[in-house]
């Protein structure tokens, strides 16, 4: 499509034209999940919207030009704590939630990113760096710790407009005996006791948590790239911070061109979080709702925009889907979506826009012909939705419906035999109770079918 793509940039803050460094070679490197505890839904929102992107991106330049890095965090504080409170080994913990997520990356549709680089494997690249700001004075050794220097680094701010002074001046953090500053941020810390440790010139150790994506995305992007993202409360200081480490250990100008943030979920409008106690795991949302709900769901905001969470927004999405799916047909030829369709993908991936599009793709295919419903599906699949075969999205829903398909069937006997009486009170109160327990029945040429509503 010749049409450009705009992406609204936080290092700037405001919406640009995607110019990309080398438009056969683009690279996007999102942050992955720290493994320490099951993947909540405020983690599914940016798997999602980068998988868009990444699809966006695939559109426009072509599959084999865009190499998308979505790293695992496998080494890192929160690991250990969980690790200990679990009582779990932490190579079994990390390796049972690091399945986990890959199970609800494939619930939720998202395609597998080109790499995805663990912390613990990328070690010797980290240690390397350290080696490089330390040489260029921008970090110091202070018993065993190896702090960044951030009064060093003149731009630092520079991504969540942060001043260094202000920072430094309305600190909360206690300074520690060991740092210049008390805003100076880790990149090696000692490992205690049982803690995983690796050998350095600093003692054994563990790298700091931001060091682990500067490290990762050079690996496997080079020292400037196009595209950074992950969720808007990593812009400080996680971002703010790899920025800081990247541009001094590389000697470089420029690490990410853009960097663009997916906004939080709220849940009844208030902020998810563990100590609100209203974290909603995506194992559990899994027992009730097909992972294309969610999808649909958690696309239904612009992701700039807060999202809130909720059962109504749950149910209607199922309700759209269900309709949908009266028009979905198997599509065996290359159909191509069409450019004037995915003009608001390409203006800062507006999914409510392209469910719009979506809609009126659907309101021409139930009254149109086959093509009409091939070009309806085509395009929801573009985003990831109407992904499984109907019978599979039919199956999905029968397993969670209260009542079994023998007591259905018997129900059904029953009100055949109130109609044959007459009875027609009885056959349909049959009817009704069916209906309120998901089951729609239709009379067709002398025969009763039924449906999940
Ligand atoms: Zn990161």
């Amino acid at each position: 499509m010749n049409k450009d793509i705009f992406l609204s940039n936080s290092l700037g803050n405001k919406k640009e034209k995607f110019n990309p460094i080398d438009p056969k070679n683009i690279g996007m490197y999102v942050c992955g999940p720290t493994v320490y505890d099951d993947p909540h839904i405020g983690n599914a929102r940016p798997l999602i919207i980068f998988d868009i992107l990444f699809k966006v991106l695939k559109c426009k330049y072509g599959t084999k030009s865009v190499t998308y890095v979505r790293n695992i965090t496998d080494i890192d504080d929160k690991i250990i704590k969980s690790s200990e409170e679990k009582k779990i080994p932490i190579a079994e913990l990390t390796l049972n939630i690091t399945k986990k997520f890959h199970e609800d990356c494939n619930y939720l549709n998202c395609e597998t990113p080109t790499h995805e680089p663990k912390a613990t494997d990328n070690i010797d690249l980290m240690i390397n760096m350290i080696h490089e700001l330390i040489k260029g004075e921008y970090a110091y050794e202070s018993e065993k710790h190896v702090y960044f220097k951030i009064k060093k680094f003149r731009n630092y701010g520079v991504l969540s407009n942060k001043n260094v002074d202000d920072l430094i001046a309305g600190s909360r953090v206690e300074l520690s005996e060991n740092k210049d500053n008390p805003e100076d941020f880790v990149l090696w810390k000692p490992s205690i006791g049982t803690e995983p440790f690796w050998d350095s010139p600093w003692g054994k150790g563990r790298p700091g948590w931001h060091l682990e994506c500067s490290a990762m995305s050079k690996k496997y992007l080079g020292n400037t790239f196009d595209i950074h993202g992950g969720g808007r409360d990593l812009i400080f200081p996680h971002h703010e911070n790899e920025i800081a480490q990247s541009l001094c250990a590389n000697k470089t100008k420029k690490f990410a061109n853009y960097w663009v943030h997916n906004n939080f979920i709220t849940m009844s409008n208030e902020k998810m979080s563990k100590s609100q106690g209203n974290i909603l795991k995506i194992s559990d949302l899994k027992k009730k709702y097909n992972g294309q709900v969610l999808r649909l769901a958690l696309i239904s905001a612009h992701y700039s925009q807060p999202l809130d969470w909720n059962e109504k927004l749950m149910d209607e999405c199922e309700k759209t889907l269900n309709k949908w799916y009266n028009c979905y047909v198997t599509v065996d030829k290359k159909i191509l979506i069409q450019d004037n369709d995915l003009k608001p993908l390409y203006d800062d991936l507006n999914t409510p826009g392209f469910i719009a599009v979506l809609h009126e793709l659907f309101d021409k295919a139930k009254d149109g012909d086959r093509k009409d419903k091939e070009l309806f599906t085509t395009a929801c699949k573009f985003i990831g939705l109407l992904s499984q075969p109907k019978e599979e999205w039919n199956n999905f829903k029968k397993r969670n419906l209260k009542i079994s398909e023998k007591d259905i069937l018997s129900k059904i006997s029953q009100r055949n035999d109130a109609r044959a009486k007459k009875d027609y009170q009885s056959a349909d109160k049959i009817r009704d109770e069916l209906f309120d327990k998901g089951i729609l029945i239709e009379d067709e040429d002398g025969k009763t079918i039924w449906k999940v509503k």
